[in-house]
Formats: structure tokens, C-alpha cells, sequence
């Protein structure tokens, strides 16, 4: 059992496999890979985890350069391409979290 807080506008998590609707319950419960190695997090929701027009989003993602200032501008493209990867961008609602309200 983990307590997880999510903006009370957060829509409700979709079962695993849907379509992810940024509700932010994976971010900020169980932060990805990506977190740790590059922004060195440790406990808590993801410091990149962004609520954005009704929604959580990858600002990590959105904004790779206001996490890794070693980035060259020039790169950000590319670095935004990985990222969406290895977040799985798109796969659909990877986290098997049960959430009780
Ligand atoms: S992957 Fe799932 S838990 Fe994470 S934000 Fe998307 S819908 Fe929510
Ligand atoms: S880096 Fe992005 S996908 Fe990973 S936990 Fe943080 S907000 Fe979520």
C-alpha cells in the first residue's frame, strides 16, 4: 500500500494497456529509469512530472534542456526522440498500480 498525490482535477488512472491519459499516478508513485539516472531522483514524485492543461506530463520530455543543462541545443531533438522511447511514449499505461481513492 503507497499513498500517492496527484492534483485532485487528475483524471482517474485507465487500466493498464489503455491509451495513458496523464494522470500522473506512475510518476509520482513509482518514477521511471529515466528519473533516477538522469535527474538523480530518489524519493518521491518525479520533479520533472508537470501538470499541464488537465493533465501530468514529461516535462523532462517537453524540455530536456531545463534538466540537462550539459545538452547542447543542437541535440534536443534528438535527445526528446530517445526519451519518448525509453518512457514509451504512446504505448499505452504501463503501470499496474490498483489505485484506491
Ligand atoms: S502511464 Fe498510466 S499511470 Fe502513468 S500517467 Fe499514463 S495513464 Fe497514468
Ligand atoms: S522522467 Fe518523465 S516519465 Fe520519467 S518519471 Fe519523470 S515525469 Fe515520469
Amino acid at each position: 500500500m503507497k499513498t500517492v498525490r496527484v492534483h485532485a482535477q487528475a483524471p482517474a488512472k485507465p487500466r493498464q494497456g489503455a491509451p495513458c491519459n496523464g494522470c500522473g499516478i506512475c510518476c509520482a508513485g513509482w518514477p521511471c529509469p529515466l528519473s533516477r539516472l538522469l535527474l538523480a531522483h530518489r524519493r518521491g514524485p518525479c520533479p520533472a512530472l508537470h501538470w499541464q492543461g488537465q493533465r501530468y506530463r514529461c516535462d523532462l520530455l517537453a524540455r530536456p534542456r531545463v534538466y540537462l543543462a550539459w545538452l547542447p541545443a543542437r541535440m534536443e531533438p534528438l535527445a526528446r526522440r530517445v526519451i519518448a522511447r525509453w518512457i514509451a511514449l504512446d504505448e499505452g499505461c504501463d503501470c499496474d498500480a490498483e489505485v484506491e481513492l
